[in-house]
């Protein structure tokens, strides 16, 4: 009998990490897959920053670290935000933690109260949805269209305020779509947001560097939005740093000692090598990691130059991340090698069968009409890979 609680038998799982953990068990089989399903960029974490590791060991770095970080740390993360987003910040504004995603979590947390909804514009990163769930809260989805780059106008934005409505959460470049929200579309955000003082921004902004035309803002770089808005980044992306799992937020100060006061009764302070590590890697300038940002650049066309070659595959220009989020609707209906497909998770199923590439449904993003590709692969891959879904849709 199942004896499990309510809230983990609703819980969905993570589909990128189900996508990646089914990639491995098929490799096992000895199937030659290729993983464009998880978001992890395919460069080793740079020299320097496993040096600092390194050096971290040596000096006996093995106890537990303040629960919302080394001083050093949180030193490193303001001058990082000031120097790369013009934000001010100070030491009891910062807390790191396990990831961007435990700070998410912590966010929903401290901030969400039964019932209370939360904004998404679709396509959102597919865990926002169930971290808001088992938080109580409610995601209240928008959906957003290709024609407008999959962005949230203001006048959607007022559309879907209730009096219910807490917070906003979005990511910028946006994982999926690889949307870059400008200035001036924040602050047309903003504008409707002054109408209701007591909702709250998330403002992911973990994919800050991996963006192809500049211009990167911070929603809290505004004055009016700054005590309202929590600047979630981290080291996974940018730095090739996934598996090391450090995240961290600048907040208001009293959403900061709450999410230090969750961190402090469910993991403690994060990983303390992993801090070490990333002093150095912050402190750094971000010309240290353009190497891959450039790479995935020459990836991003060549993505998009092989699958404008594949009828029915509709994508928007994604300006940064490293993810294409075409429109496959036009298989919808069709059966091929005699396999229908109904929607984007059948088509996705498919790839991986026929093609032997692993994708994510853009159903966990809130699409259902797209699905997600990660070009954080080599370039031979992603070839390789979308001759093989060419030739399996022929
Ligand atoms: N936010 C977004 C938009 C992401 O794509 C991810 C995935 N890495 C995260 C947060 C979580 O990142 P982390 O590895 O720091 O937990
Ligand atoms: N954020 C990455 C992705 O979207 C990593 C997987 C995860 O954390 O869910 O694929």
């Amino acid at each position: 009998m199942n004896q499990l609680s309510d809230r983990i038998n609703n819980l969905a799982t993570s589909a990128t990490l189900a996508m990646a953990a089914k990639a491995r068990e098929l490799r096992a089989e000895g199937k030659d897959i290729i993983g464009l399903s998880l978001g992890e960029p395919d460069f080793d974490t740079p020299d320097f920053i496993k040096d600092a590791a390194i050096e971290a060991v040596n000096q006996n770095y093995n106890s537990y670290t303040p629960v919302d970080g080394y001083v050093e740390l949180k030193e490193a993360i303001i001058t990082k935000f000031k120097r790369d987003n013009n934000l001010s910040y100070t030491l009891p504004q910062i807390v790191v933690s396990t990831g961007a995603k435990q700070a998410l979590y912590n966010i929903a947390s401290v901030m969400l109260n039964e019932g209370d909804e939360v904004i998404l514009p679709c396509p959102y990163w597919v865990s926002y949805s169930d971290i808001i769930k088992l938080n109580d809260g409610v995601p209240v989805e928008v959906k957003t269209s290709i024609e407008n780059d999959f962005k949230m106008t203001a006048a959607q934005l007022e559309a879907a305020i209730t009096p219910k409505t807490k917070m906003i959460w979005y990511s910028s470049p946006c994982n999926p779509s690889g949307s870059v929200y400008s200035k001036e579309e924040l602050r047309a955000l903003a504008d409707v947001l002054q109408k209701h003082p007591n909702i709250y921004v998330v403002s992911d902004e973990i994919y800050e560097h991996i963006n192809f035309k500049g211009g990167h803002f911070s929603m809290a770089e505004f004055e009016d939005m700054y005590d309202r808005t929590v600047t979630i980044n981290g080291v996974s992306k940018a730095f090739a740093m996934t598996g090391w799992r450090i995240g961290y937020i600048g907040a208001p100060d009293w959403i900061a000692r709450a999410c230090n006061k969750i961190q402090g009764q469910v993991t403690s302070g994060a990983n303390c090598i992993a801090q070490r590590a990333v002093i150095t890697a912050l402190e750094a300038p971000a010309s240290c990691v353009k190497y891959m940002v450039d790479e995935f650049k020459v990836r991003r066309k060549l993505i998009l130059d092989l699958l404008s070659e594949i009828e029915g595959f509709k994508s928007n220009e994604p300006e940064g991340a490293f993810y294409v989020f075409p429109n496959i609707s036009a298989y919808f209906g069709k059966t091929i090698k005699g396999k229908t497909i109904n929607n984007a998770s059948d088509f996705s199923l498919f790839l991986l069968e026929e093609a032997l590439v692993a994708t994510v449904t853009g159903e966990a993003f809130g699409n259902p009409d797209c699905i997600r590709i990660s070009y954080a692969a080599s370039q031979e891959q992603i070839t390789e890979a979308i001759k093989r879904i060419k030739a399996a849709l022929s």
